[in-house]
């Protein structure tokens, strides 16, 4: 038969008829599969593909990395949209610019022939030398979900699967291919579950990747409990589980994979290897049952994204548009922290200053080079130095003498190398490189006028030099427009808005992980033994200072808080409680506030956090104007997971809401009882 006279014969067969109901279109495909062609179908080849399968006109599924933009090849041949990191994403605590986010990458993905983005990742940020902290999101388990759930419906409202990633407990990269993360069933509903069970319940994330780590002793890609019984049957998770990149190859059955619910190996055969199949199938190991369940999800997530229909009736892609290239700007404006700024610095004053010093290692780095997966290239990239000149251009002259100079911006950090943020391998070190620490010092005998601009994608530590910088910045890696935000930030044409989604320590020993060997770095095992007690949660029980709270975020205007009201004093079961409070912008600058609200619990049966976030508003205000925000509080939000019951319950007794600018700015607060 000829290509042509196939393509015909295939058009007639149900399963083509894109008008025909999904599942039915699932299932006409799945009855003509052989089972050979369903053990083709189970792994990858050539790192991003599915096998294709010809006489089916069943073509190779494509998928590509990663989270801050899209990635064909290695070489940089095929450019795309440089995002600004995760982190990044998430401290502007905005979830209709996640979604915008999602939309725009996820038409990347299309316009390069993919069906499939390798992301959004996110695991909970347990310590800051996680390699990976840069690609997560946050330490808290409510501002991930909002966001991951915002991430997942932007990229697959455009027809494109979102592939969430990696269930789960990958909190670390040392020993990521052996360590078993020991983490209790309370910690993995209340803290490292949510945002996966979102992006499932809310978002319908149509992939989930498995983690490379073990999870309590069984690694992620053969969890039967976690992939089959959570993931599948209790989450209600339609789509496909994807092993991620060589995770496998540490198993040792193919069966135990198979029957967890894995459908997808990649990059390649290595369990799922078609003689291997056969043999376990031929021994009983695992029925075709099984195996159509798992074939069944990939076959849908082909359906959804359209790999069988006509494209002119799929979403268009576009690529490296300026609208893209806007929306990482806009993201970085939002995202951009200000932690400090004594002697109000900045906003810099482009009428008054003639001359300034930028100088630091990172002031005219690029940032899109490394870091692993999340790598991509973009067609250009700004840097801070270049965004400045551009800013200054006629007005100020820009030198690398603080001495000579009215004000020295300085631009230290981190990178994507190795032992920094990057895949791989963990931080080094949790101070900054020597060097930089010495230039600080040395600028600071030259020029006290700094305004520090931290480029790294994880906190810092800044203990020993805070206190002779009047200004800190804290920039991430911003993306492609990277150098023009931090101008628009630092000269006022931006206000800065952002809030920290994790916790700055003072000193490593004072996070949750860093308590001893075993809870981290672990050797063969890692304890979670904080449990819940992750990131402010830590803090606050331990009553440690952090040097910059979770939450926390200047701006160049001034918010206060007024008349914080409880709809009510007592609720019943399922009655809600609407908390309302004014914001009233007293500056002089238009500017974002993000409001923040936590729940205590004052008696428990259990230890509880001292907060949780359960609410958060994101309000844009000109001077001297007021608004009411709202938030909806349920008994949901009131719950924990209790172990003996082993199900999530809410106590009777008082609570308090805690409402301010951050975990440790708690501005109004009120109390409310619940009755069952
Ligand atoms: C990473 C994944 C990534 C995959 C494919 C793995 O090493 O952990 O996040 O999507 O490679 O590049």
């Amino acid at each position: 038969m000829t290509e042509d006279t196939l393509k015909i014969e295939l058009s007639k067969l149900p399963f083509m008829n894109s008008t025909l109901e999904l599942e039915k279109r699932i299932d006409d495909l799945l009855e003509r599969l052989t089972l050979k062609e369903k053990f083709k179908l189970s792994a990858g080849r050539r790192m991003w593909y599915t096998k294709p399968i010809k006489r089916l006109g069943i073509k190779s599924f494509t998928m590509y990395d990663g989270p801050h933009g899209v990635r064909v090849d290695s070489n940089g041949k095929t450019q795309s949209t440089y995002f600004p990191s995760a982190i990044c994403r998430a401290a502007t605590w905005n979830p209709e610019l996640s979604e915008r986010f999602g939309i725009a990458i996820a038409q990347e993905v299309r316009d390069v022939g993919a069906q499939m983005l390798l992301a959004p990742g996110i695991n909970i940020q347990r310590t800051p030398m996680c390699g990976r902290t840069f690609e997560y999101q946050t330490e808290d388990p409510y501002l991930n979900k909002d966001l991951a759930v915002a991430v997942v419906k932007g990229i697959q409202s455009q027809r494109i699967a979102a592939c969430v990633k990696h269930f789960i407990c990958n909190n670390q990269e040392i020993n990521r291919f052996t360590v078993s993360s020991q983490v209790s069933e309370r910690a993995l509903q209340e803290i490292y579950f949510p945002a996966f069970k979102a992006a499932v319940q809310e978002a319908d994330a149509w992939s989930i990747m498995t983690s490379y780590n073990k999870i309590n002793g069984t690694y992620g890609s053969e969890h039967k409990h976690l992939l089959r019984e959570v993931l599948i049957k209790e989450w209600g998770f339609r789509g496909f589980v994807v092993s991620d990149w060589t995770a496998t190859k540490f198993i040792s059955r193919t069966e135990s994979c198979i029957n967890a619910g894995l459908t997808l190996e990649m990059p390649m055969h290595n369990k799922y290897i078609p003689t291997k199949m056969k043999k376990a199938f031929d021994e009983g190991k695992f029925t075709e049952e099984r195996l159509n369940d798992n074939i069944k999800r990939l076959l849908r997530v082909m359906f959804l994204t359209g790999l069988f229909d006509d494209e002119s009736t799929l979403p268009k892609g576009s690529r490296n548009t300026s609208e893209h290239q806007n929306l990482t700007r806009e993201i970085a404006e939002e995202g951009i922290v200000l932690l400090k700024n004594e002697g109000d610095l900045l906003p810099l004053d482009s009428e008054k200053l003639r001359k300034i010093a930028v100088i630091g290692p990172n002031a005219n780095l690029k940032t899109y080079i490394g870091g692993g997966s999340s790598t991509n290239f973009p067609p250009y990239e700004i840097t801070p130095l270049e965004g400045l000149k551009k800013r200054c251009k006629g007005k100020i002259e820009i030198v690398n003498t603080p001495s000579t100079a009215d004000i020295t911006l300085m631009f230290v950090g981190l990178n994507h190398e190795k032992g920094m943020d990057a895949e791989g391998h963990d931080r080094d070190s949790f101070r900054l490189p020597q060097e930089q620490i010495d230039l600080i010092e040395k600028t600071r005998n030259e020029n006290s006028n700094i305004v520090l601009i931290m480029i790294s994608g994880s906190p810092v530590s800044m203990i020993e030099w805070i206190n002779n910088v009047p200004t800190v910045l804290q920039a991430w890696y911003g993306g492609m427009e990277a150098g023009n935000t931090i101008s628009a930030i630092l000269f006022g044409d931006v206000i800065p808005s952002g809030k920290l989604p994790i916790t700055f320590p003072k000193q490593l020993s004072d996070s949750p992980a860093h308590v001893s060997e075993r809870t981290y770095p672990g050797s063969k095992d890692v304890f979670y033994d904080e449990g819940v007690f992750v990131g402010y949660r830590h803090f606050d029980i331990r009553n440690i200072e952090p040097l910059f709270p979770f939450g926390h975020g200047l701006s160049y205007t001034k918010f206060t808080y007024e008349n914080l009201q409880l709809s009510k004093k007592i609720i019943t079961k399922d009655e809600i409680l609407v908390v309302s409070v004014y914001i009233f912008n007293s500056g002089v600058y238009k500017g974002a506030e993000i409001v923040q609200l936590y729940i205590q619990d004052i008696e428990s049966s259990v230890e509880r956090p001292h907060k949780e976030l359960k609410g958060f508003k994101k309000k844009f205000l000109k001077p001297m104007e007021r608004a009411t925000v709202k938030f909806v509080i349920c008994k949901d939000d009131l719950s924990f997971f209790n172990e003996n019951l082993g199900k999530w319950t809410t106590e009777e007794g008082e609570f308090s809401i805690l409402v301010g600018g951050s975990s440790r700015d708690i501005r109004l607060q009120d109390k409310f009882t619940y009755l069952s």
